[in-house]
C-alpha cells in the first residue's frame, strides 16, 4: 500500500519506524547468536553429509529414486530439507531433540550410536551388550535402548529389504542407517579407553582450538578436508578406485567396527604423546597428518558401504 497523508502520516511514520527498529534488533540478535553459537555442531555435521554424499554417487538411479521419496515423507521439522546429506544428520537431532527436557528419545538411542570396545580387553560382544536382539514384532526404530551400532544398522538394514517393513518404519530405518554407518566408520566410536571414547581426554595441536580427543576425531580433523562438504567429498572420490571398492564391500557392520577399533588403537591412541603435567596430550604434527589421513580413509569406506547397503536394501 502506497502512502498516503490522509492517513495520519506520523502514526504510519511512526509505525515504519518501530518496524525498522524490530527488524534491526531481530539482525543483530541473529547476528550474536551466529557469532556466540559453537560451531562445532556444524564440523559434526560434515563428517555425516561427505558420507552420504558419497554413497549417493554410488547409488544406483531406481535406489536413488526410492531414497529421495522416502525421505520426502519425513515431516519431523529436524533437518533443513530431504537430501540425504541432510538427512544423515537427522538421528543426532532425533536424539537431541528432548535431551533438555523428557529425554525420552535421548535415553531411547543415544548408546545406538557407538560401540564401546574396550581398548583394554577388547569384545565386541560386551560392548554389544550380548547382541540381545529385537523383542517380536517390535520395530527397530522403537527398539530397546540397550543395543550397539552394529546391532542397530542389522536391524535397520534388515527392515530395509524385507517387503513387510511399512513405509513409515522403512524411512526411519534409512534415516538411521544414513547417520549411524557414518557413526561406525569414526574410529572414536568403536573404542573406549575408560574415558567415554576420548571425551575425558583433553588435547590441543597447532592451528586448532583446544578439546577433547573425541571432539578432534569427530569435527576438527574433518575440518581439514576443507569447510565445503561437497568439494570434500569430490576430492575423495577421485581417489577411490575399483579395487577399493571391491575389497570394502565385503564384510558387515562386525568387521567394520573391529576395523574402526584398531584404526582407534593405533592412530588414535597408541600414538597419543605423554600428556603433560595438566593431564592435556599435545598432538604433533605427525599425529595430525595420521588422524586425518585415516579420517579420509573411513569417510570413503562409509560413504561406499552405505551405498552397497542401500543399493541392496532398496533395489526391489
Ligand atoms: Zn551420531
Amino acid at each position: 500500500m502506497k502512502y498516503s497523508p490522509t492517513r495520519r502520516p506520523w502514526r504510519r511514520a511512526d509505525a515504519e519506524a518501530t518496524e525498522l527498529l524490530q527488524r534491526w534488533v531481530a539482525v543483530v540478535i541473529c547476528w550474536a547468536l551466529a557469532a556466540w553459537a559453537p560451531r562445532a555442531q556444524a564440523w559434526g555435521d560434515e563428517g555425516h553429509q561427505i558420507v552420504a554424499l558419497i554413497a549417493q554417487h554410488y547409488l544406483e538411479a531406481r535406489v536413488k529414486l526410492r531414497v529421495q521419496e522416502l525421505l520426502a515423507t519425513d515431516d519431523s521439522g529436524l533437518v533443513s530439507d530431504h537430501s540425504m546429506a541432510s538427512e544423515a544428520t537427522w538421528a543426532d537431532r532425533y536424539r537431541d531433540a528432548d535431551r533438555d527436557g523428557s529425554r525420552l528419545q535421548y535415553e531411547q538411542t543415544r548408546q545406538w550410536h557407538y560401540v564401546d570396545i574396550e581398548l583394554q580387553a577388547p569384545s565386541l560382544d560386551r560392548a554389544c551388550f550380548g547382541h540381545p536382539g529385537l523383542p517380536p514384532a517390535m520395530p527397530a526404530s522403537a527398539g530397546p535402548a540397550t543395543a550397539c551400532v552394529v546391532d542397530k544398522i542389522e536391524q535397520f538394514g534388515t527392515e530395509l529389504r524385507d517387503p513387510g517393513t511399512s513405509p513409515e518404519e522403512r524411512r526411519l530405518a534409512l534415516q538411521f542407517l544414513l547417520h549411524l554407518v557414518g557413526d561406525l566408520h569414526q574410529p572414536l566410536h568403536a573404542c573406549d579407553d575408560r574415558d567415554q571414547g576420548g571425551n575425558l581426554k583433553q588435547v590441543s595441536a597447532s592451528g586448532m582450538r583446544a578439546g577433547n580427543l573425541h571432539h578432534y576425531w569427530d569435527m576438527e580433523f574433518v575440518r581439514r578436508l576443507g569447510e565445503d562438504p561437497q568439494a570434500a567429498s569430490q576430492r575423495l572420490l577421485a581417489r577411490i578406485s575399483s579395487s577399493d571398492i571391491e575389497a570394502w564391500r565385503r564384510g558387515g557392520p562386525a568387521d567394520w567396527a573391529r576395523e574402526s577399533f584398531s584404526i582407534a588403537r593405533s592412530v588414535g591412541y597408541d600414538a597419543l604423546p605423554r600428556a603433560v603435567e595438566s593431564g592435556q596430550y599435545r598432538l604433533s604434527a605427525g599425529y595430525v597428518r595420521d588422524a586425518v589421513d585415516a579420517v579420509q580413509l573411513q569417510l570413503s569406506r562409509a560413504g561406499v558401504r552405505l551405498a552397497t547397503m542401500l543399493n541392496r536394501g532398496l533395489r526391489q
